[in-house]
């Protein structure tokens, strides 16, 4: 037998040598190493005993608890796919994931379980279990009477090990097929990238039904032996309590803004960490910049998506370069990334195109979609991003990205091009401007109309006029807003997206 390629033994070899130290810990509870160990052998078991076949999906929608991490753990140990599902999903878009994906198991919260179970019966899904925010529910129950010696499935590199469903603001959502190698390559490279230590203490308060908190936030202490300070969600007052215990916090770019605006938070709340890491949506320059005169720290941005984990990060050792804020950094060791035009030609640095990347990271298909897999790699293997951006830039080193908007974010207006991230950037630095974000909307004349959504600074009225008067003097005419509308906040999804498809339903007619 060839070494073991299956995720959760190569998590476990960085795993420290002392066992009974502390992995876990909730404001209530704490898990040493052992208890990861014995606990998600226990469930595997449990899995082992249901008899499933080869590749059986495990669906899970639960609120965040340690056990809920034991349960992915498990999961990857008995060689099954972890199929997370974000907390937020109502019947019908469950119904949809468990016709589409065809689970054995599916794992909810007992509040959730009568109208769960009415979908598994209808969608022929054998196994329902419960499993509740503090580890109790018939999930505990059942693998309590199970053995915790469990010998991890012998898996090949290319093995399934989850499915992660796309948020897709549009049309279907596409279930992304994720291998033990794609999960196990790209923890390894963020394990020397971001300096992981045996002695950090990750802030964990990300969700873990995406890939950000489930995969690299715990993948990375879980390889360093660190410990997680797990909290179900940002809460500003439990972060500034255990910001001081920690070094490592990763959060979404609202995580940064929400502490800011807290005047506890101060340089000496932070004065243990090495590290703050934002990504799974843009970090303003704004925010970049107040966080580093607050608290003496520079917020390193990373890039990455479901399909691919991680691509390029700011650096972290002084060796590979300055964080740069508004840029996502450089590609990751063995990933590639390229830049190019609608017709695959590569652009010169400093042109805005299409973000195309490869490497062991990259996804092997759409679950049950061959076509769309199809579509989204070029001939030569390269996966389709979906994203707008550059190499380089004005005083930015040639290899650093910066994400300019999604393409379906693009708006052709009269014939021409309109990268909103452009937009919006100038629009962010005119006086008494929070954020916006710039949209499309039909127009009859131009195709699409450009449109501003401006969310102003605490308290400050704002003249429309007089911010197009100013905007007409640094942007091309055809790039100037229609028309500004002004709201209290920019909606957003649990990830920290901005939703762009709301706020081109809410104007499209007005
Ligand atoms: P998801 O698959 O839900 O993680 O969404 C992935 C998408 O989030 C990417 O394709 C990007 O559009 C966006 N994204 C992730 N990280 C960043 C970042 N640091 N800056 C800008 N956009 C980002």
């Amino acid at each position: 037998m060839g070494t073991n390629a299956n995720l959760y033994a190569i998590l476990v070899a960085g795993f420290p040598q002392d066992h009974a130290k502390i992995a876990i810990e909730t404001p209530d509870r704490r898990y040493s190493w052992s208890d990861i160990d014995e606990m998600s052998g226990r469930i595997a078991n449990l899995l082992q005993a249901l008899d499933l076949p080869a590749g059986a999906r495990v669906a899970v929608q639960v609120e965040k608890s340690p056990e809920a991490l034991m349960l992915y753990l498990a999961t990857v140990r008995a060689g099954l796919v972890y199929l997370p599902l974000n907390t937020a999903y109502k019947a019908g878009e469950v119904e949809y994931f468990l016709t589409d994906a065809e689970p054995s198991v599916v794992v909810c919260d007992s509040k959730n379980q009568q109208w769960i179970s009415e979908l598994a019966a209808k969608t022929d899904t054998p196994h329902v279990y419960t499993l509740d925010a503090d580890g109790s529910g018939s999930f505990a129950v059942a693998a309590a009477s199970q053995d915790t010696a469990f010998s991890t499935v012998q898996n090949q590199p290319d093995d399934l090990a989850a499915i992660l469903y796309t948020s897709g603001t549009t049309g279907r959502s596409k279930g992304a097929m994720l291998t033990h190698s794609n999960l196990s390559s790209n923890a390894q490279v963020l394990h020397s990238y971001w300096g992981w230590r045996a002695d950090d203490v990750l802030l964990h308060m990300l969700p873990i039904f995406h890939v950000h908190g489930l995969f690299v936030a715990s993948h990375g202490a879980l390889l360093a032996g660190a410990k997680m300070i797990w909290l179900p969600r940002l809460s500003i007052d439990q972060a500034l309590q255990y910001l001081p215990q920690s070094t490592v916090m990763m959060g979404v770019p609202t995580y940064y803004v929400r502490l800011l605006a807290d005047e506890r938070f101060t340089r000496d709340v932070c004065k243990s960490m090495r590290l703050f890491i934002s990504g799974s949506a843009p970090l303003l320059d704004e925010t970049f910049n107040a966080f580093r005169e607050r608290t003496g720290h520079t917020i390193l941005e990373r890039y990455g998506m479901s399909e691919t984990i991680m691509l390029t990060s700011n650096p972290y050792h002084a060796a590979d370069g300055e964080r740069r804020g508004g840029t996502v950094g450089k590609a990751l060791p063995g990933v590639s990334v390229r830049v190019v035009d609608d017709e695959g030609q590569a652009l010169a640095v400093g042109e805005i195109g299409n973000v195309q990347v490869r490497g062991p990271n990259v996804f092997s298909g759409y679950w049950r979609m061959p076509e769309k897999t199809r579509e989204e790699f070029t001939a030569d293997g390269w996966f389709r991003t979906g994203d707008v951006g550059k190499f380089g830039g004005e005083g930015i080193p040639d290899d650093f990205v910066s994400i300019v908007g999604r393409s379906k974010d693009l708006i052709i207006s009269g014939g021409f091009n309109v990268y909103p991230k452009e937009i919006e950037l100038v629009i962010d630095a005119l006086p008494g401007v929070n954020e916006s974000a710039v949209i499309g909307v039909p127009h009859p004349d131009f195709g699409e109309a450009v449109v501003a959504v401006v969310v102003p600074r605490d308290g400050q009225t704002l003249d429309a006029d007089a911010m197009l008067i100013s905007l007409k003097a640094s942007l091309a005419n055809f790039k100037v807003p229609k028309h500004i509308y002004f709201v209290d906040h920019l909606v957003r999804n649990t990830m920290g997206k901005v939703q762009k498809n709301v706020l081109r339903d809410r104007y499209k007619s007005v």
